[in-house]
């Protein structure tokens, strides 16, 4: 990477502001899952363990610009407490700040010492923080030696914590978690070991045409399940029924078909599809077999059985694999199975290279019990979406040049 990393910041006794995405679930008070925390747990430590003193920031959830107690970051500081106490024997000294910026910030940062950090509360309690504000960037610069951007899942946006930030301070680097996934993504993207495939699915064809177009250019094989399929469909000429259909995306469906053969991409569709009359676990299920029209009144809300034959026979092949999006409404039983056996053949494909990305697919990467054996999920959901559409992430891009 052309960027500073962590690892070369001279740690010691400097004060770092490390950008987190900390954006977790939260129910009673609680965190409900601390799955983004732990992720963030190599870059915490080794800036610990190297004599930092660690002023965290991240936003949770949309609070508006206003301060909003529902999504105040405090329980994310005690089960930092709890998770480093674990570690490192340190949690003791988390300490949380109820403002990112101010008086009472300055105090609590300029007081940490050698090996102490503290989490600022929710950027987003201060509109200036979306707005990417200079005077903001500036009050949370001043905090500051270093600035250190380990919330890959926030670096598509151009934010004061994520950018504005950068043009206030000395150095910017990249945290251990953001170089990992530009590490994965990058090689996938730019050197990948072929065949290289890419498995697309989920709910809107239009969220995901950037990144249709832009693959197309790398993979040897792109297959394509879930609702986004039946616009393809739709556009061979096919019967559809009720199925998810963005009218609207027909023509660019079809150009884009037209645009992998000739290329001579391979493009999978489903051949046939397990359908109902409505989204419900008690709806009566039907198998749909390939050259079978999918009747009017029903829609498709998985693969079918010779679907899913056909893209684990390719996911096999694959040396390299991209995948977001389910093949199917997953969250409802009858009509999980597809998007799991294609989770259980990308976990099984061992030779590969497997980067999972997308809250949806990582859910059904989860819940199908294979996480442990993919080789890389990503954190951030439309951040490494934008990295697949080949897009600059501003996040990124506003980080210090290694010289
Ligand atoms: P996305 O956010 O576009 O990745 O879409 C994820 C959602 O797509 C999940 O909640 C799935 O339930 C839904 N989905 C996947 N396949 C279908 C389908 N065939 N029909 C309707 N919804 C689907």
């Amino acid at each position: 990477m052309s960027k500073l990393s962590i690892r070369d910041l001279s740690l010691n006794d400097h004060r770092i502001l490390m950008r987190v995405d900390f954006n977790v679930p939260i129910e009673g008070g609680g965190v409900m899952d601390d799955t983004r925390i732990r992720e963030t747990l190599p870059t915490i430590e080794y800036a610990l363990r190297h004599g930092a003193r660690l002023i965290l920031a991240s936003h949770l959830g949309r609070p508006k610009g206003k301060p909003n107690l529902q999504m105040s970051l405090k329980p994310v500081a005690e089960r930092l407490r709890m998770l480093l106490d674990k570690e490192l024997a340190r949690g003791e000294n988390v300490g949380f700040c109820p403002d990112c910026v101010g008086p009472e910030a300055e105090e609590m940062a300029g007081k940490l010492e050698k090996g102490q950090s503290l989490l600022l509360e929710n950027l987003r309690f201060h509109a200036e923080e979306e707005a990417n504000d200079a005077k903001f960037s500036k009050q949370l610069a001043s905090l500051a030696d270093f600035y250190v951007n380990d919330a890959f899942g926030a670096a598509h946006r151009a934010h004061a914590s994520t950018v504005g930030i950068t043009k206030f301070i000395q150095k910017s680097a990249a945290g251990l978690l953001m170089e990992k996934e530009l590490r994965y993504l990058g090689k996938a993207l730019h050197h990948p070991e072929k065949p290289f495939i890419a498995i697309l699915g989920g709910a809107k064809v239009g969220d995901k045409i950037g990144v249709i177009q832009h693959l197309m250019t790398k993979v040897d094989a792109l297959i394509i399940g879930g609702g986004m399929a039946y616009t393809f469909l739709k556009a061979q000429g096919q019967q559809v029924g009720k199925s998810l259909l963005e009218e609207d995306k027909v023509d660019l469906a079809r150009q884009l078909l037209q645009e992998a053969k000739t290329r001579k991409l391979k493009f999978l569709l489903p051949v046939d599809h397990i359908v109902a009359d409505k989204v419900d676990a008690n709806a009566a299920v039907q198998t749909i077999n390939s050259g079978q029209p999918i009747p009017a009144n029903m829609m498709a809300l998985d693969i079918g059985p010779q679907t899913v034959e056909l893209f684990v026979e390719e996911i096999f092949r694959a040396r390299t694999i991209v995948w977001n999006g389910p093949m199917g409404v997953f969250e409802v039983a009858p009509f999980a199975k597809g998007t799991f056996e294609v989770a259980d053949a990308v976990a099984e494909n061992a030779g590969a290279t497997s980067i999972v990305g997308g809250g949806d697919t990582v859910a059904a990467v989860n819940a199908a019990g294979v996480a442990d054996k993919v080789t890389h999920i990503s954190t951030g959901g439309g951040a490494s979406l934008e990295f697949l559409e080949g897009k600059k992430l501003p996040g990124v891009e506003a980080l210090t040049e290694k010289r």
